[in-house]
């Protein structure tokens, strides 16, 4: 995997990339940053990605995954997805700053628009509205909510609860102090203390996480 630009989004991304045994290269045009990710990534270079011979120089044509985590200077971010979609990568990553922006990467036939910090605004406007632990939208109004239970879960098992028939919500996964997280069955009987991990569409997921 290639990724190009370190800054925080880049850099975060590289190396939780690196955790989960991923190896990356990552590319940038800043001698500080990249000396500061000197032995954190497989490999780190200085060079400007708009320029294709720099590209070819460092094999990137080679790897099938590119991500462009170039945020501030939107002119290098598309000159460097262009010149990616030239080279023939077929599966680029692309971060956009704006609507307009994405609006461009998506034309040009870029494979995945992200957009980072619209995604994290819309995520924790939910999370200080409620009482939220996570939030994770799946798509279509559908919601994954990181929660405390309801004091009407607690003490019966999940089956004689009827969370789904009486909420709309499934109650997917629950973590214990001292025991971590695991899946639930209709027997499962959630605990004072434990944290819960319900599914369903959100503002079910929304309304049900406000209840006390
Ligand atoms: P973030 O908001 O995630 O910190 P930035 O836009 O501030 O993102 O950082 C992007 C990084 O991309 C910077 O470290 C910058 O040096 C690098 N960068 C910008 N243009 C180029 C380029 N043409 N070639 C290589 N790296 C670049």
């Amino acid at each position: 995997m290639v990724v190009i630009g370190l800054g925080r989004f880049g850099s975060a991304l590289a190396l939780e990339l690196m955790r989960g045994g991923t190896e990356v290269l990552g590319i940038d045009g800043d001698e500080d940053i990249v000396q500061a990710h000197n032995s954190m990534l497989t490999h780190v270079v200085r060079a400007d990605s708009t320029r294709e011979a720099t590209l070819r120089e460092l094999s990137v044509p080679e790897f099938s995954s590119v991500v462009v985590a170039i945020g501030g200077d939107i002119q290098a971010n598309i000159l460097t997805s262009s010149l990616l979609l030239k080279l023939g990568i077929t599966n680029i990553w692309a971060k956009a700053v704006s609507d307009a922006h994405g609006e461009i990467l998506t034309q040009l036939g870029v494979h995945h628009v992200i957009y980072p910090e619209k995604d994290m605004g819309k995520r924790v406007a939910h999370l200080v509205r409620g009482a939220m632990q996570d939030y994770i939208e799946i798509g279509e109004n559908f919601a994954l909510v990181k929660t405390a239970p309801p004091a009407s879960l607690i003490g019966i098992p999940l089956a004689e609860a009827k969370v789904r028939a009486k909420h709309g919500v499934t109650v997917t996964a629950f973590h214990r102090p001292g025991l971590g997280w695991s899946y639930t069955s209709l027997d499962t009987v959630i605990a004072d203390g434990d944290v819960i991990l319900i599914a369903g569409q959100s503002e079910r997921v929304e309304a049900y996480s406000l209840l006390r």
